[in-house]
């Protein structure tokens, strides 16, 4: 009899995963609580996959072999205990997609980078000539490449909540960028939940797979001490000289990684920034364990445009740098953009706060910001941590009037950050919609001037 296979939930993933399922012989029905967009709607119909919306008729979703359920859903909803209950396998897509490739994976988590170092190793790979894919938490969904396309290598980003529900996923290449608290709500607000799950990364590796990771980071220290690892560990730093690895010395990144030798100096790159330094250092790693050359590094690393939104240049008007950086939404990665910048700052956050810790940035707040713009529904926290710490607080929940405020209170030489620490959903649609308002307000003050 075929195997029944439940999909639960029909974005990319979900159906890139019906797809796959459906090609390798299954029983699929997808079923999303949402709405479907009219784009995948199309696709199940045409390739004959049933599915329903609006609702998930729990009797069939509690009748199936497996199954493969969106990132987006929590594991402590009541149809998921009702699953795990019954001993019915919930996995992720990269989870099933997995299973059918033989292509080799890497893959690529960290509470923030993961992006930046995602498509940066695609790029060196990819720039180097080899069949690589890209794929996870990015753009084209993995289940659906693997179901339509062949390649030697994935490059995966990959989210914590894609590991929660991973049983034999298992990346040749691991890169662990940094563990700093994030998504704590999903987590029971238990820091060591969430550092648990990223460590999933690791639970399958051999002696013949590789870890690549952050040496600076003390969570990520602490956790390998407690774990017998099996992977060959390889490490990154901004501060020591690892015998196998990458580190900056000198304002130079260096590797020496698979009886490799690279030097690049890190000025002469696109991306900037010390966090910057460490997705580079980790990608280039991958590129010397997969075999590229030096040259082709080095090439693929000037060539290199990162995705929009995170520390992205936006314009100079009168000598004030305005930088969007609204993937910014959790307090790791505001200490990291607050130190790429030396001038004074003016800063807008803001957003749903989820569950942040700011005592991180309480320092570079008091030593570089001149001025802190509050874009938030809800406005409490941000201004009652930071009031007496910086000599201005101003509170909107308009992204025009955040930049008129911002514009306002700076001078040539300055810098105007837009680096909120939350989540965007209680004024924007998503980081992506956040961003894009507040370049278009920023390109408002530019015409306004001329
Ligand atoms: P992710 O996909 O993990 O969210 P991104 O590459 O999209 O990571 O970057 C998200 C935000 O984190 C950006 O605002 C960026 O400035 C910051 N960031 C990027 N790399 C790092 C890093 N290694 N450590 C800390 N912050 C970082």
């Amino acid at each position: 009899m075929q195997k029944k296979v439940v999909i639960l939930g029909g974005g990319e993933s979900g159906t890139g995963a019906a797809i796959l399922a459906k090609s390798k012989g299954f029983d699929v029905f997808l079923s999303d609580r949402g709405q479907l967009n009219q784009k995948y709607i199309d696709v199940l119909d045409r390739e004959q996959i049933p599915f329903e919306q609006g609702m998930h008729s729990e009797s069939r979703v509690l009748e199936s072999d497996l199954v493969i359920k969106s990132p987006g859903i929590p594991d402590t909803v009541a149809l998921i205990v009702a699953l795990k209950e019954k001993g019915i396998p919930v996995i992720s897509e990269i989870e099933f997609a997995s299973r059918y490739t033989n292509a080799k994976i890497i893959a690529i988590t960290g509470s923030n980078g993961k992006t930046t170092t995602t498509l940066l190793t695609y790029h060196l790979l990819k720039n180097a000539g080899l069949n690589v894919g890209l794929a996870g938490n990015i753009g084209d969904s993995f289940a659906w490449q693997v179901a339509e396309k062949e390649f030697d290598y994935y490059v995966l980003e990959i989210s914590s909540f894609q590991l929660d529900n991973i049983e034999k996923f298992h990346p040749q290449i691991a890169v662990l960028l940094n563990i700093t608290p994030d998504h704590l709500d999903r987590y029971g607000y238990d820091f060591q939940n969430y550092i648990n799950s990223k460590f999933n990364i690791v639970q399958n590796q051999t002696a013949e797979d590789h870890l690549i990771f952050f040496k600076d980071s003390e969570v990520i220290a602490a956790e390998l001490s407690k774990h017998n690892i099996d992977s060959h560990q390889i490490k990154v730093s901004l501060a020591h000289k690892p015998a196998e690895g990458a580190f900056l010395h000198e304002g130079k990144l260096i590797s020496n990684v698979a009886n490799g030798s690279f030097e690049q100096v890190f000025d002469e790159l696109p991306i900037k920034g010390p966090h910057n330094a460490i997705n580079a250092m980790s990608a280039i790693a991958v590129a010397q364990l997969v075999g590229v050359s030096s040259e082709k590094i080095s090439e693929g690393l000037k060539s290199f445009t990162n995705a929009p939104h995170r520390l992205e240049l936006v314009e100079v008007i009168n000598g004030v740098t305005y930088i969007n950086d609204s993937k910014a939404t959790n307090v790791d990665s505001v200490f990291y953009a607050l130190g790429s910048f030396e001038k004074p700052i003016i800063l807008i956050a803001g957003g749903v706060d989820k569950g942040n810790d700011y005592s991180q940035i309480e320092a570079l707040v008091r030593n570089k910001v001149k001025g802190l713009v509050v874009l938030s529904k809800d406005s409490e926290k941000l201004e009652r941590y930071f009031s007496g710490i910086t000599p201005q607080i101003y509170i909107t929940q308009d992204v025009q009037d955040a930049v008129n405020k911002a514009q306002q209170w700076s001078v040539s030489g300055d810098i105007v950050l837009l680096s909120p620490a939350c989540a965007s959903f209680d004024l924007f649609k998503n980081y992506e919609d956040r961003g894009e308002k507040f370049k278009t307000a920023v390109r408002n003050l530019t015409i306004h001037n001329n």
